[in-house]
């Protein structure tokens, strides 16, 4: 599954070099029902077709980066966001 990912920092590199966290999600409000917070915790989309992810460069900038990734063919069509690590 190899593929390469365009680093703003470090420039375009190779998939191998960072970990996958997760699709985009929004944390519910704090007083939401159980059933809601099941629904955040446990399921995912699983996407087939374009997504929102976050991935990080740990064998690089060590930063965050959104990302919109085609999860059919793997090509990166845009990095939205980068993210220091805290
Ligand atoms: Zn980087």
């Amino acid at each position: 599954m190899g593929f390469k990912i365009p680093c703003p920092n470090c420039g375009i590199r190779d998939v191998y070099e960072f970990s996958f966290d997760s699709e985009v999600r929004f944390r519910p409000p704090v007083d939401s029902d159980l059933k809601t917070w099941r629904h955040y915790l446990y399921f995912r989309k699983n996407t087939c077709g374009v997504q929102e992810e976050w991935w990080y460069h740990g064998g690089g900038c060590c930063e965050w980066l959104k990302i919109k990734r085609n999860t059919e063919t793997n090509e990166v069509l845009e990095i939205l966001e980068t993210r220091a690590d805290d």
